[in-house]
């Protein structure tokens, strides 16, 4: 298979603020593999490095060391296996993401059905999502939270550690009304004692978790004996401590961090036994990409809301993968849908 990509810049609407900073543009890497008969897969990379603390630069390294890997194999090979040999050139998982995508989508396209069924899954799934609020300023909050009632979101996701939260968290109660979940996000901005009272305080808000309050598992483990809120671990879920015991009530995967679809998969299960509940989220994802966790979320079936609703977020590119009454499902057609290149910048 011949590897080609090329990065694009995609401005969001409005910055999108957390403990990390804010991110007003997002920079993605477009993946292509062109099997010998001309028929082709795309997937994408979308490293943050505030975030993942991972650079363009090294994902764009990694995909060229996959290279002479890739043109090995000329035509159909399982993906597994293809991915295998990927693994031993390169350890950088969104680079490894950004290949399996392409990998399933040219299965797909190959045997012309979508990828969760080639995943095993009965049925095409429809994922639960939240709509997120990443903004510091109040009256927006309460805005954007009136209107996801209106559009029929159940679960709101409010960033922060960022200004004054409980005053945007009041706010974003009374605007959203009783019944829709509250789940904040601290992206590990807080100590331990810091997460401890802000929890106790915000407690009353009804929430519905707080994901990453503090950073490290063994941290959120000690936190978790402490407070009535329930906890995820997001930045932490790959913190190796996470994996021998639980840590907290929830992981919150991200294809570009499990290394994609199968990499998703296989850490749902390995967290799943291990008594978490897991959900799935994009770190600012392409199309492509969410649509790798839709399809990965046929089989994972998460039961808390995914934040998967994130292309709605990007300026002046309509959204593929529109979220109605607050549930995604892939586009149609084979691989990971039809439609969503087009949402690429040239
Ligand atoms: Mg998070």
């Amino acid at each position: 298979m011949e590897l080609s990509w090329r990065r694009v810049r995609v401005p969001l609407r409005e910055p999108f603020v957390t403990a990390h900073g804010a991110v007003s543009d997002r920079e993605l890497i477009l993946v292509s593999l062109r099997a010998a008969d001309g028929l082709e897969g795309h997937g994408e990379a979308a490293p943050l490095e505030t975030y993942d603390g991972v650079a363009i630069d090294t994902v764009a390294r990694a995909l060229e060391d996959c290279r002479p890997v890739l043109a090995a194999y000329p035509d159909a090979a399982p993906v597994a296996d293809v991915l295998a040999r990927c693994s031993e050139a390169t350890v950088v998982a969104p680079a490894l993401s950004a290949l399996d995508l392409a990998l399933w989508d040219l299965a797909g396209r190959r045997v012309r059905e979508p990828v969760w069924r080639l995943l095993g899954a009965a049925r095409p799934p429809r994922v639960t999502v939240n709509l997120t609020i990443a903004t510091t300023d109040r009256s927006s909050a309460a805005r954007e939270a009136a209107q996801a009632r209106v559009d029929g979101f159940r679960t709101i996701k409010v960033k922060v550690g960022v200004g004054d939260d409980a005053g945007r968290l009041a706010a974003v109660r009374a605007f959203a009304g009783p019944e829709i979940a509250i789940r904040i996000d601290a992206n590990g901005a807080w100590s331990h004692d810091q997460a401890r009272a802000a929890l106790d305080a915000l407690e009353p808000v009804g929430l519905e978790l707080c994901e990453e309050p503090v950073h490290g598992a063994a941290t959120t483990r000690r936190l978790w004996t402490e407070v009535g809120v329930p906890l995820a671990l997001d930045e932490s879920a790959h913190d190796p401590d996470a994996m021998t015991r639980p840590a907290a009530d929830a992981l919150c995967l991200k294809l570009g961090r499990c290394g994609g679809i199968s990499g998703t998969i296989d850490a749902a299960m390995r967290a799943r036994a291990l008594g978490y509940d897991v959900y799935l989220a994009s770190t600012l994802d392409g199309p492509l990409g969410i649509a790798g966790a839709l399809h990965a979320a046929a089989v994972i079936a998460p039961r808390r809301a995914s934040g998967l609703a994130t292309l709605a977020l990007f300026e002046g590119r309509p959204d593929p993968l529109p979220a109605v009454r607050g549930a995604i499902a892939p586009a149609a057609g084979p691989g990971l849908g039809e439609g969503l290149l087009d949402w690429y910048p040239r």
